[in-house]
């Protein structure tokens, strides 16, 4: 079933859903599925699984050369979610990123996805390789998730990129990616909004946002979409903060701000476990926060790990 057909049959009562990220390569998925099994207990109508492309690795050639080689570390995202579907029997929603993709590889990707079974994906464009710093679309290959997700569109209609005649059209239920704080590189929340409302105009049936950690961050943001005339909904990502280190990578990561009450608790707590404990009793009162505000879903960036999402789920669900 389709996300959004999810939203509709719940009439108003909050689902619960998760994202989750393929093992590094040579490890075990059976860990993986293993660590999400008990957030089952939350019923999630469907799974986002993340998508990663190639980095560059620096290895050493035998001639003391050192070379930077294409790696992907965390292959395996249609693989992870055909399991994902028969073990759990949810619905999978694979990332499709721009980055590192022709179009005709796109079109390929959407086909293994479509014959699977699936029917909903989350498009997006991707980040910058790290080494580069600023996104480059693959030659032959999308610049903006807007192109992704006129391909897959026309992909809904039968239309393929090099056939004449009409195709066997895929099903797919378009997500796309909303930032409550404004994505890293526009140049202001509007500019940002008018992208997000193409993406939306040109087929997105609704919107994922990054994760943010102070709820007025997404009470104002959906204000200015709904402003702007974007009226699909609107599922907050939500990460509940489990190390004091969090506190410096996801801003530097995820580009937000922490709220000055949640840095003083973090801060004051002398081990990780303490942080876990405040992180799960602030996601607590956000999600039911959240709740009370009417959102669709509460989507939990589980990063490989369930224990504090099981927490917070059960004292909001
Ligand atoms: P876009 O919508 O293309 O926007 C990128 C930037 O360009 C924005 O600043 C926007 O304002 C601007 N822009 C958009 N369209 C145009 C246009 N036509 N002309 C000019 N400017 C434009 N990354 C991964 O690699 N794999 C994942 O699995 C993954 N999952 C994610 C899940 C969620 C919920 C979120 C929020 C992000 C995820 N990301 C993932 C990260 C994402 O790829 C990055 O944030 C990326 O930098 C932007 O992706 P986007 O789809 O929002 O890009």
């Amino acid at each position: 079933m389709k996300v959004t057909e999810y939203i509709q049959q719940a009439n108003g009562k909050a689902l619960f859903s998760l994202e989750i990220i393929p093992p590094l390569k040579g490890q075990s998925v059976t860990e993986l599925f293993d660590t999400i099994e008990p957030l089952m207990e939350f019923k999630p109508p469907f799974v986002d699984v993340t998508y990663h492309r190639e980095e560059l690795i620096e290895k050493r050639h035998p001639s003391g050369l050192i070379q930077k080689v294409p790696v992907r570390r965390r292959p395996g995202t249609v693989g992870v979610c055909a399991k994902l579907m028969e073990r759990f029997k949810v619905d999978a929603v694979p990332h499709v990123i721009c980055g590192g993709f022709t179009k005709d590889e796109t079109e390929d990707f959407l086909y293994d996805l479509h014959y699977l079974g699936i029917n909903n994906v989350l498009v997006l464009r991707g980040d910058p390789e790290k080494s580069a710093g600023v996104f480059k679309p693959k030659e032959g290959g999308h610049a903006y998730a807007t192109e992704l997700v006129e391909q897959v569109v026309d992909m809904n209609h039968g239309r393929l990129l090099h056939e004449e005649t009409e195709a066997q059209p895929t099903n797919f239920c378009i997500g796309v990616a909303g930032y409550p704080e404004k994505h890293f590189e526009a140049p202001n929340h509007s500019n940002d909004l008018r992208y997000l409302k193409k993406k939306v105009e040109l087929g997105a049936e609704y919107i994922v946002t990054q994760m943010f950690f102070d709820n007025q961050k997404y009470f104002d943001f959906v204000k200015r979409c709904r402003e702007e005339g974007i009226t699909v909904p609107i599922i907050p990502g939500l990460k509940p903060i489990s190390t004091k280190k969090q506190l410096t990578v996801l801003p530097r990561i995820f580009h937000l701000d922490f709220p000055e009450e949640l840095v003083h608790a973090v801060e004051a707590c002398k081990s990780d476990k303490e942080v876990r404990e405040v992180g799960i009793e602030f996601g607590i009162q956000q999600c039911k926060e959240l709740l009370d505000f009417g959102v669709p879903v509460l989507h939990f960036y589980t990063m490989g790990k369930s224990d504090s999402v099981q927490r917070i789920a059960r004292a909001v669900f």
